[in-house]
């Protein structure tokens, strides 16, 4: 029998996980496979390693755990599960049953005829989330597909079963800062979505604020496009070229009317303080991708395991 690994990255889940476990357990005991379970706890400080230590002794043999020594992202707990998977398939899953299980069997029907390397879901409205929020998420799927060339998929989550040979694929990207949505999407291979409706959290609340999201955005848009730095070439090639014009205006006039002063200080103050913004704004930039190519040199783990079993 082929074996389905799941793996559940999970941060302060102790609520969700004994909701999570059964409610999978109910799907996947009717499927044609052989299960093996890799919880990730991502220090967590609740309860829940004591919830995955409880499950590992039920069910010693299927269920088993990673914990971290501290809390380093969803990212790291997912590149942990995936490293610890040992199956022929592979399915990612959040612990608060936001990730519906009752899809596992059509998922594993559509990967299991070999015409897939890869079945992931997508949630066809936001139902239950905040408008400010659903407009930011869209702006960010327009901005990120007109400028990488990696295409990432407005509203796929990270719920999706792979062959082994993807989930290889994806592990053989070893970067440090590690934005799935995008890592899933680069290593190509042939990807079916399946569509639903949002679900809400079951227990506990979601970790990821507005301003965590905007974050991860512009963490996706410097991992997956070089695009800001293009974007600051032409920002200084262009003030650049609207000041020559300037200088001809200025010197036009001066050879015209002597006499006039041109310009007041009060034109001056803000074409300095514009040309500082620019060149903050492209300092920073750049310098966002050399604080990337530092993490990156240091050459640190993505993860430190604490427990393993
Ligand atoms: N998660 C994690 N580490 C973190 C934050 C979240 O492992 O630092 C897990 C969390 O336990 C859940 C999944 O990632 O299983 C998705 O998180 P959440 O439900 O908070 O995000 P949302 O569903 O709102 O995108
Ligand atoms: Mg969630």
């Amino acid at each position: 029998m082929p074996k389905l690994s799941i793996v559940v990255p999970c941060y302060n889940e102790e609520e969700a996980i004994p909701l999570f476990y059964p409610a999978v357990e109910k799907v996947v005991k009717k499927m044609p496979v052989e299960i093996e379970y890799w919880f990730v706890n991502d220090g967590s400080s609740d309860g829940t390693l004591a919830e995955m230590r409880k499950l590992h002794k039920q069910d010693p043999e299927r269920v088993h755990y990673v914990s971290f020594s501290r809390n380093f992202g969803k990212e790291a707990g997912l590149y942990a599960g995936l490293q610890a998977a040992t199956g022929d398939y592979v399915v990612v899953m959040d612990a608060d049953l936001q990730d519906p299980p009752e899809y596992l069997p059509e998922m594993y029907q559509d990967i299991s005829t070999g015409e897939y390397d890869c079945v992931g879901m997508r949630r066809t409205d936001r139902k239950g989330e905040a408008k400010f929020k659903s407009f930011l998420s869209d702006q960010f799927y327009n901005v990120i597909n007109k400028i990488s060339d990696t295409k990432i998929i407005s509203g796929a989550r990270d719920y999706r079963m792979m062959t082994r040979q993807m989930v290889d694929a994806v592990l053989s990207l070893t970067e440090y800062n590690r934005f799935s949505k995008g890592i899933f999407n680069w290593v190509g291979f042939k990807t079916k979505y399946l569509p639903y409706k949002n679900v809400e959290r079951v227990a506990g609340t979601t970790d990821w604020s507005t301003w965590k999201l905007f974050k991860y955005a512009i963490d996706g848009i410097t991992d997956f496009s070089e695009a800001p730095l293009a974007i600051a070439t032409w920002a200084g090639g262009f003030t650049a070229f609207v000041s020559i014009i300037g200088m001809i205006v200025v010197i036009i006039r001066k050879i015209i009317e002597p006499a006039s002063s041109a310009f007041g200080w009060a034109s001056m103050v803000c074409i300095i303080l514009f040309l500082g913004g620019i060149q903050l704004l492209c300092l920073g930039i750049v310098g966002r991708y050399i604080g990337r190519i530092y993490m990156q040199t240091k050459k640190r783990p993505i993860y430190i395991i604490k427990e393993k079993k």
